[in-house]
């Protein structure tokens, strides 16, 4: 514990001292930091599989960046109403995965508008209520809902932007392709230079590839880089500067180049997984038993020329 605060001072020393620690939530390990006035970072308790949340304040509601599994939306909640009292009137699900969408219909209770860009919609109808049904084996806030499966977004974006501004801040919702998932969707602050990303940036080695489509995941991310970005706001791990997008992407483009250079060399995957070495310089996303699967899904994308769960508009 001593480790980490004093890693989370450096990391606050490198941002500028500008992440000023706010407040901890009394019934677990989740903290909120200050990134810019009326812009805070949430992060997610990863022992509950909670997603990050970003609370984005307008002049008259706020906007909660991801419904995080039903525990983790009720927390949040809890968090949003110590911070103001201005009502959330928009939930932004950046993809379909229950750790940031399954709390959607307590939102929707609570009198918020879930939405998500469109494809997100289209994965739900493609793997629920499966997954759902599976999750709630064996977690109660997921059970404890009595409901069959997830609530979908209410709202779908058809564009691949969408912006909210009511003259007190722009929102853009911005979508760039298929990285992390089909429907993921990034948050971008222009004048703060804030940027979202759901889980096509994660914080540490959390990066999961089910749905993953990894040769276009760099693409994905060097959209993002086009932007004025100085905070980066993951989907799992604290917060940092611009270097997690580039790290990301990095780590990316040297996975499925080692996988593709392996498979190329007729090797199999079994004896990838036991021999890939990344460089240093993405040391902070590798890690186990994610490497192996990673290892395996870009196997299995280079091999069967597609990625997961394609489909054809
Ligand atoms: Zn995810």
């Amino acid at each position: 514990m001593l480790r980490l605060r004093a890693l989370l001072l450096l990391a606050f020393t490198a941002l500028g001292g500008l992440a000023l620690f706010v407040s901890r939530s009394q019934a677990n390990a989740e903290t909120i930091r200050i990134v810019a006035p009326g812009i805070w970072f949430r992060e997610g308790d990863l022992d509950q599989g909670h997603s990050n949340n970003v609370i984005i304040e307008m002049k008259d509601y706020m906007i909660v960046v991801d419904a995080n599994y039903p525990s983790g939306a009720r927390a949040a909640m809890a968090d949003v109403k110590r911070l103001t009292s201005k009502p959330v009137k928009y939930v932004f699900d950046t993809h379909h995965h229950g750790d940031h969408l399954y709390g959607n219909i307590l939102w929707t209770q609570a009198g918020a508008t879930t939405l998500a860009f469109k494809a997100v919609s289209e994965e739900l109808k493609r793997l629920e209520p499966a997954r759902w049904q599976a999750d709630a084996q064996r977690r109660e806030d997921v059970a404890g809902l009595g409901q069959n499966g997830p609530e979908p977004p209410k709202q779908d974006i058809n564009e691949e932007a969408y912006v909210l501004n009511d003259g007190s801040r722009k929102v853009e919702f911005r979508h760039f392709g298929w990285a992390h998932t089909r429907g993921d969707g990034f948050v971008y602050l222009p004048k703060e230079q804030v940027l979202c990303t759901g889980d096509a940036v994660v914080n540490g080695p959390y990066n999961s590839v089910n749905d993953a489509y990894i040769e276009n995941w760099p693409n994905v991310l060097h959209s993002a880089e086009k932007l004025k970005v100085k905070f980066v706001l993951p989907g799992h791990g604290m917060f940092g500067g611009r270097d997690l997008l580039t790290g990301q992407d990095q780590f990316m483009t040297e996975l499925f180049k080692a996988v593709k250079d392996g498979a190329g060399q007729g090797k199999k995957v079994e004896e990838m997984q036991s021999s890939i070495q990344l460089s240093m310089a993405v040391n902070q996303w590798v890690g186990e038993p994610l490497l192996k699967q990673q290892i395996k899904a870009a196997y299995d994308e280079i091999t069967q020329h597609k990625p997961k769960g394609e489909i054809t508009n």
